[in-house]
């Protein structure tokens, strides 16, 4: 059955979902004001509690100045929800900056023109275009104005539906929440107006509009209480970037510094850095270097500062949403620890920890580099093997630990004697090589020799005993033929060695092809 006014039940309906969203205004104001979104929202609900009471007005019948009095104050209602809801989406989905685009005037201005023309049109019948009855609860034909408004407003509630629709795909769970719940209101709307479309209106002859609108008034109001993650996460982000043990710099496309976080004032020693200022300015006691490795975009490099400091450097660049740069964000990681952990690995894998000396594995790889550089520029390269004389009386006698204080002082003497690029390294046990690069066997045989003479003429002091230790060695030349190897020197010089031994010890033994 067609309802028309009045209608007290209609009326009765309408002042309570008017009170609904005054009360929802005001509880958004006093507790969620902060919120993004909130402001906007107040303005969207107390739109529609004007539209609700005013046309419930209109339907009780209320004594009016003029017949059209109720229905024309109800249009400031209805005028003013579509901009209140489109801005609302474009704060809740962070697209607030376009708030400042002059296009957007357009969206204050069109409920403001609507008004004026609505409220003037006994002089022109531009809204209603003289279609307007006695009597009707609203019109669904109306002259130029009208229709306009219709289109606009329904463009708008589009606009925005697409906006959080396109956010709500991008966003975290968390997010999706919040949006689905304001999609969701904004659907009633539309179901509304298909309603209407179809012509299947439950209640034919009055307008449904105020109420899916109140609806969706609620659940976005509803979003902001129960998901309210928009308000913290900002403040969340601002602790976290103040807090965070990385350094953070942001800079515009003319690289001058927009913001800075304290780790980062602290990591490049900045403490009195000015936004706004140029990074070269800023930065002005740096080596050039370092202040580009800062300013490349797209690089993730590392950097030595002060020469103590060790930093990693990640540049992002910023682009708008257009895709054009508009700055770049450097983060900054101290990895000095991490660099002195690496070093200090790096000598564990390669040195032998008692005597410093390189271990064997590393001097495996350092030896067949040399031996192929060797052969490659046709140069001298000779091995001397080492082995101390009778050490197991030496650990039995006097300890093992004076043993340990042998090899380290045997070590000693070693570095003392070589070369820088001479490569010195322990074996094992009591088991020394030494490899001398550029060097010919006359000239090692003599180097051997004043290693063996030291180690013989020094005296060790363990426990306040003091001894003497010797030493043998064998020693052999890179072949000039080209098949000879590293296995072969070792072969070779231990096979001299050996001979060394079996000769009295405490001497130095050339190899000679007769020891096999
Ligand atoms: P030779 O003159 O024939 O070489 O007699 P030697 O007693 O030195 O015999 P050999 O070379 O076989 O002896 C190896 C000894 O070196 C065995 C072990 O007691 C000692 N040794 C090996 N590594 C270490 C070490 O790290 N510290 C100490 N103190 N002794 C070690
Ligand atoms: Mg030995
Ligand atoms: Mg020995």
């Amino acid at each position: 059955m067609p309802v028309s006014p009045p209608n007290t039940t209609y009326s009765a309906l309408l002042l309570v979902a008017g009170a609904v969203c005054l009360l929802v205004a005001i509880v958004v104001f006093q507790t969620r004001r902060s919120a993004a979104g909130s402001l906007a929202l107040i303005g969207f609900l107390l739109a529609l509690a004007r539209w609700d009471m005013t046309y419930a007005m209109f339907w009780a019948d209320v004594p009016a100045p003029t017949s059209f009095f109720w229905l024309d104050i109800t249009y400031i209602g209805v005028v003013a929800a579509p901009a209140a809801a489109f801005v609302f989406s474009l704060q809740i989905t962070h697209r607030a900056r376009w708030l400042k685009s002059p296009l957007l005037a357009l969206v204050y201005l069109e409920p403001l023109l609507v008004l004026i023309i609505l409220f003037t049109d006994a002089q022109h019948g531009l809204f209603f275009g003289g279609r307007r009855m006695e009597n009707s609860a609203f019109i669904q034909d109306g002259g130029p104005v009208f229709w306009f408004n219709v289109v606009f407003s329904y463009s708008l509630i589009l606009l925005a539906t697409i906006l959080l629709f396109r956010s709500f795909l991008r966003s975290s769970e968390l997010y999706r929440k919040q949006l689905g719940t304001i999609l969701l209101g904004l659907s009633i709307t539309w179901l509304n107006s298909i309603i209407f479309v179809a012509g299947v209106n439950p209640l034919p002859g009055a307008d449904n509009t105020p109420f899916s609108f109140t609806i969706a008034g609620v659940a976005f109001a509803y979003s902001l209480f129960r998901y309210h993650l928009l308000d913290i996460v900002p403040v969340a982000r601002d602790i976290l970037i103040e807090k965070m043990s990385e350094g953070v710099l942001v800079m515009d496309v003319q690289n001058r510094l927009v913001d800075i976080n304290p780790t980062a004032r602290r990591m490049l020693n900045l403490p009195h850095a000015v936004l706004g200022e140029p990074v070269e300015r800023v930065l002005a006691h740096w080596k050039r270097g370092d202040r580009e490795a800062l300013i490349q975009p797209n690089a993730a490099s590392e950097f030595e500062l002060a020469g103590k400091t060790h930093m990693e450097v990640q540049v992002t660049p910023i682009l708008d949403s257009r895709g054009n740069p508009v700055g770049r964000l450097v983060v900054l990681h101290d990895i000095t620890k991490l660099k002195k952990i690496q070093k200090d690995l790096l000598v564990l894998a390669s040195r032998d920890s008692l005597t410093g000396a390189f271990n064997r594995g590393h001097f495996m790889e350092l030896a067949v580099w040399e031996i192929q550089r060797a052969k490659r520029y046709k140069r001298k390269l000779t091995l001397v093997m080492m082995d101390l004389d009778y050490f197991k009386k030496v650990n039995d006698t006097y300890g093992h630990q004076s043993g340990d204080q042998v090899l380290v002082a045997l070590a000693n003497t070693c570095r003392q004697v070589t070369r820088q690029m001479d490569i010195f390294a322990r074996l094992g046990g009591e088991e020394f090589a030494l490899l001398l690069p550029e060097t010919s066997q006359r000239n090692a045989l003599r180097s051997a020799e004043r290693i063996r003479s030291q180690i013989e003429g020094a005296s060790i002091v363990f426990d306040s005993r003091a001894f003497t230790v010797t030493i043998s060695m064998g020693v052999t030349e890179l072949g000039r033929q080209r098949n000879d190897t590293l296995e072969k020197m070792l072969h070779r010089a231990d096979r001299a060695l050996y001979r060394a031994k079996e000769e009295g010890r405490n001497r130095v033994i050339p190899w000679k092809p007769e020891m096999g």
